[in-house]
């Protein structure tokens, strides 16, 4: 074998210059997933071990919304070392099995379906399109029993089961607020990580044109080797340091607001096991149960709805679900956001992680999910030293170029198959407003279902089972099929099978009222907040 002293020097890491020393600009969701799943990926044995700093400025606020989350969100809270009722209780979640549109089609009434986090059955999408047409129910209905299960507000898992695992797949709904405050707990107790609480005024570049250093106000200049710029909207490093242009992508989503409120239940509610996203005309209404209240946001286009109309609209759907709650003690907040997201994530030492890296518009989740996605694909592929920096840069510019722009594509399915007749739903129809990818995939889809041929790349942000949930939720054509290949038989055993595991599980599952209240009563916390009748 050769020695160590005969290769290159160049190949030898211990020449090299290490990337060690962790900065995360930023404490919203972003920074502190970021600073948990890095520490508590480190390896002490290491020869230079991973020390992270997290700085968050005390004069900006993180955004603290972003309440729905995807069943990548247990194997991030598994990894950083948080167990399950810890996290539910610590944060007043709840669990999430999918998401019903309400209003989404054609706005009639009876308008409504489910996309369920449980695919649907099937290994060849034209089975599962032949199981449903043997039957006389909806798309989800027909082929999973997961929304059976949503309509009765049960638990997805009982009380005695392993942390994380589920009888059916699910993620949360929670309080981001708490979130941040249990990941801050987390990181800065147990996995070592240094929390500056300090507002960056400065960055020193280095020759290379890396980022050497960040200054903050009171507590000096902090140095580093890779740098997450997670500070939200303001995209500091990315943005503001290294101008990575940002990409509108308006054209296509055009939501650009949010009105958000709390409201209040009672400690006996149900809890909803799913978002519910209610169409309005201009946008859409999220309704999340937590045990303690619904967070409900009226999410709109300014160009096509004042924000005195999105007022009414929120008004009106509260008064309409929460009769006993007075609206007028309400104190709903507006957030405005700009659909797109940055041409690079990754340049030079630092990798822009969240909002900074871009924001589409709340429909779906994506957005945690992605900064979940972001963090695995940096861990995975962690540089080694500086040396190799730019080709991981360019592979994860690549790899999320290509995500960024298939989450468009799957949020534009909803708008671009709608059936509704108002002025914003007419222009999310019209051809320029859809991409090209999803324009061609429709065409193709009318004789096809969606299949993973159309989603090649593996960990694919939306799968193509979401795209059937959505697409034959809304009333797409059922594919017509071609000349090569038999159409398999109808499948009204696949159907029956369906219909006994969702009524197995009806009879096995606890409601997530039940389970939530057990867990919180044994944390002695308050079951809900107060409500104020009007
Ligand atoms: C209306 C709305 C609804 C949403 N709903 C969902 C949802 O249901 N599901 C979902 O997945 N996502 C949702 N999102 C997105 C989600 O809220 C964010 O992706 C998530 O909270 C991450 O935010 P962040 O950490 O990137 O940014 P922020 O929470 O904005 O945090 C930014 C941090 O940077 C710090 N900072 C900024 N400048 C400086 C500086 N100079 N020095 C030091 N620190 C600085 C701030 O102090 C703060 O700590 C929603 C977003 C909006 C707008």
């Amino acid at each position: 074998m050769r020695g160590r002293e005969s290769w290159p020097s160049d190949w030898i890491g211990s020449l090299r210059t290490s990337v060690a020393r962790i900065v995360v600009v930023g404490g919203g969701t972003a920074g502190w997933l970021a600073a948990c799943r890095i520490a508590a990926a480190s390896n002490p044995a290491a020869e230079h071990p991973v020390e992270v700093t997290l700085i968050e400025s005390p004069d900006i606020p993180t955004i603290g919304v972003g309440e729905g989350t995807w069943p990548t969100i247990r194997k991030t809270l598994e990894r950083i070392g948080i167990s399950e009722s810890d996290f539910l209780v610590s944060c007043d979640a709840s669990f999430k099995q999918g998401s019903r549109f309400d209003g989404w089609a054609t706005g009639e009434t009876g308008d409504s379906y489910y996309h369920p986090f449980v695919p649907p059955i099937g290994v060849d999408p034209r089975e599962t399109i032949a199981a449903w047409r043997s039957s006389d129910m909806p798309f989800a209905e027909a082929v999973c029993a997961q929304p059976k299960v949503c309509a009765l507000d049960l638990a997805p898992r009982q009380k005695a089961m392993p942390d994380y695992a589920g009888a059916l797949n699910y993620a949360y709904h929670l309080d981001a607020a708490k979130l941040a405050t249990l990941l801050t707990r987390h990181a800065t107790q147990r996995l070592g990580v240094r929390h500056i609480r300090d507002h960056v005024t400065a960055v020193t570049m280095a020759e290379n044109g890396d980022i050497a250093s960040v200054t903050t106000r009171a507590n000096g200049e902090v140095q580093g080797d890779l740098f997450l710029d997670c500070t939200g909207h303001a995209a500091l490093l990315i943005g503001g340091q290294y101008g990575v242009p940002f990409l509108d992508r308006s054209g296509q989503l055009f939501n650009d607001r949010a009105l958000a409120v709390q409201v209040p239940v009672d400690a006996e509610s149900a809890i909803a096991s799913q978002t519910i996203g209610t169409a309005h005309k201009a946008g859409w209404i999220w309704d999340i149960g937590l045990p303690t209240r619904r967070g409900v946001g009226c999410v709109y286009s300014s160009a096509h709805l004042s924000d005195e109309e999105a007022s009414d609209e929120l008004e009106a759907y509260i008064r309409r679900t929460a009769p006993e709650v007075a609206v007028a003690d309400l104190s709903p907040r507006r957030l405005s956001f700009r659909s797109g997201h940055r041409e690079l994530f990754w340049s030079h030492n630092c990798v822009a992680i969240g909002l900074s890296a871009g924001f589409l518009e709340p429909l779906e989740a994506s957005a945690i999910v992605s900064i979940e996605l972001s963090l695995d694909a940096l861990i995975d592929n962690f540089p080694a030293s500086r040396d190799a920096m730019h080709l991981h840069a360019s592979r994860f510019n690549r790899l999320f170029s290509y995500r960024w722009d298939r989450v468009i594509d799957f949020l534009k399915l909803h708008y671009a198959i709608s059936r509704r007749d108002e002025p914003y739903w007419r222009e999310h129809r019209e051809p320029g407003a859809t991409p090209d990818r999803l324009r061609d995939l429709l065409r193709i889809w009318r004789d096809q279902p969606p299949s993973s041929f159309d989603f090649p790349e593996a960990d694919e942000v939306f799968p193509a089972a979401s795209y059937q949930y959505v697409l034959y939720g809304m009333g797409f054509p059922a594919p017509r099929g071609s000349a090569l290949g038999r159409a398999p038989a109808d499948q009204d055993t696949s159907v029956r099978q369906v219909r006994d595991r969702a009524r197995a599980l009806a009879s096995a599952l606890p409601t997530n009222r039940e389970y939530l209240n057990v867990l919180r009563s044994a944390a002695s916390l308050p079951i809900a907040e107060g409500i104020s009748v009007q």
